[in-house]
């Protein structure tokens, strides 16, 4: 077996064990690649293994890599901060779901685009539960009123919340997020709004998926502990700073 294999194997015992001492069905939790700075032909060794669904956090990205894994039938989600400006290359490149909602002005974008396309799009919205300034996401108070509002977009589907626990090399201190959203996802749940499911709770990563599926996690994002460290650190992903637009 080659390391991505015997990587993604590893992944997935992780996962069933914490499944299991959580009495939970492993088929009810999905497992995203983190693939941000992972060159296609890796990417193509994790589909080989069995990977079907990918996450980018840069449009660059998803449009370097697009031609390299198109002959490969997979699912692409993004999961970065998106400008509004690249809504469209979103769209251009076979992405299926948007895991970053956090603004009213990108869903309003979002939703002419998808219009004009006549089509529909799932997206999560993206909350901060570790209360971190670096950290993109909606408050967890202003989650119910954001997806109340998003009611006026009919070409969105909102399917879930998505977040990035505290880091820490203690998962445990990543838990209270993970129950946060998921005190979230059961409030905005209760509302029985129209056009939102909230089926999906996507979160926790290389270091605290344990914890996260133990908290009713239905999608995992893992990229380190497959692909190994990165060269950007990830601060470059999650600037310091984030800018609106
Ligand atoms: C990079 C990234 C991950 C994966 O993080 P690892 O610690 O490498 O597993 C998950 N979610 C988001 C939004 C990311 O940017």
């Amino acid at each position: 077996m080659n390391n991505i294999t015997s990587r993604i194997a590893a992944i997935k015992q992780r996962m069933a064990a914490a499944c299991s001492r959580a009495g939970r069905h492993p088929d009810d939790v999905r497992l995203l690649l983190a693939t941000k700075t992972v060159p296609a032909d890796h990417i193509k060794a994790a589909f080989a293994a069995g990977a079907t669904l990918i996450g980018e956090n840069k449009v660059q990205e998803l449009r370097d890599k697009f031609e390299a894994l198109q002959d490969v039938p997979h699912e692409k989600h993004f999961i970065g901060h998106l400008q509004t400006n690249k809504i469209k290359d979103v769209l251009k490149y076979g992405v299926s779901c948007i895991q970053s909602l956090d603004r009213l002005s990108l869903a309003e974008k979002l939703d002419q685009r998808l219009r004009e396309a006549h089509r529909t799009m799932d997206v999560l919205v993206q909350v901060n539960t570790s209360g971190e300034a670096s950290k993109f996401g909606l408050q967890p108070a202003d989650v119910p009123g954001f997806i109340r509002a998003l009611a006026q977009f009919p070409a969105i589907r909102v399917t879930g919340l998505m977040t990035i626990g505290l880091f820490s090399a203690d998962a445990e201190k990543a838990r209270p997020c993970f129950r946060l959203l998921r005190d979230v996802r059961d409030t905005v749940g209760a509302m029985s709004l129209p056009q939102v499911t909230m089926r999906e709770l996507s979160m926790g990563m290389s270091g605290d998926l344990e914890v996260a599926i133990e908290e009713g996690a239905t999608l995992i994002r893992v990229g380190t502990a497959i692909f190994g460290e990165r060269v950007h650190p990830d601060s470059y992903y999650w600037p310091e700073r984030p800018s609106q637009g």
